[in-house]
């Protein structure tokens, strides 16, 4: 694969943000719930993890209200990559948030004021329907956890590329990265290399 870092699009939670991670060291900090990625086999971790859902609602509205505060780190080599891709284009990040300011204020610590000055960020407040803003943002590409999501865009004729991780694996049959070196590659031929 081959793309132009001027068509390609980032989901923040499960993507650039370790939000699995910061997940589950809430639920044992201060929840004293122990919780392994693996057990994570659904999007909607309500059905999979056997916790009462009021915690579950508590730990997902802090990390949306307060990332920062709660620990919220970006995933290993997102930061270097997205730093090399600003260098060549915008980076336009869509996320399913409904408020934009705590994840805005995220960004702008953990990028910095040089990458996040050329950032265009949309919350769209759910989890169906980014294609018209994949669309409006004028992108081809977007790296998303979420296989409804993916899929939706395949059909649609844009190209999905699958973040990996426990609740999508095996359960699609599209192109997908495990991690932000293979993100990396996806650019090789336009000569974006995170230093
Ligand atoms: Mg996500």
């Amino acid at each position: 694969m081959n793309i132009s870092p001027h068509t390609i699009g980032f989901d923040i939670d499960c993507v650039v943000a370790d939000t699995m991670s910061a997940f589950i060291d809430l639920a044992r900090k201060e929840y004293d719930v122990t919780i392994k990625p693996e057990q994570i086999t659904s999007f909607q971790v309500e059905k999979c993890l056997d916790i009462p859902p009021r915690i579950i609602q508590d730990i997902f509205s802090r990390l949306l209200e307060e990332p920062l505060e709660s620990g919220l780190q970006p995933m290993d080599h997102a930061v270097s990559v997205l730093t090399a891709l600003s260098i060549e284009a915008p980076l336009t990040f869509i996320t399913a948030r409904p408020t934009k300011k705590p994840i805005d204020r995220w960004l702008h610590t953990i990028l910095g004021e040089s990458v996040y000055s050329k950032i265009n960020l949309i919350a769209t407040g759910e989890h169906d329907g980014k294609l018209p803003y994949i669309k409006n943002a004028g992108l081809h590409s977007f790296i998303d956890d979420r296989v409804p999501t993916c899929l939706e865009l395949a059909e649609n004729g844009f190209q999905p590329i699958v973040f990996s991780q426990p609740w999508n694996r095996g359960k699609h049959d599209l192109p997908s990265v495990e991690n932000w070196l293979s993100i990396q590659d996806l650019f090789l031929n336009h000569g974006t290399k995170a230093q």
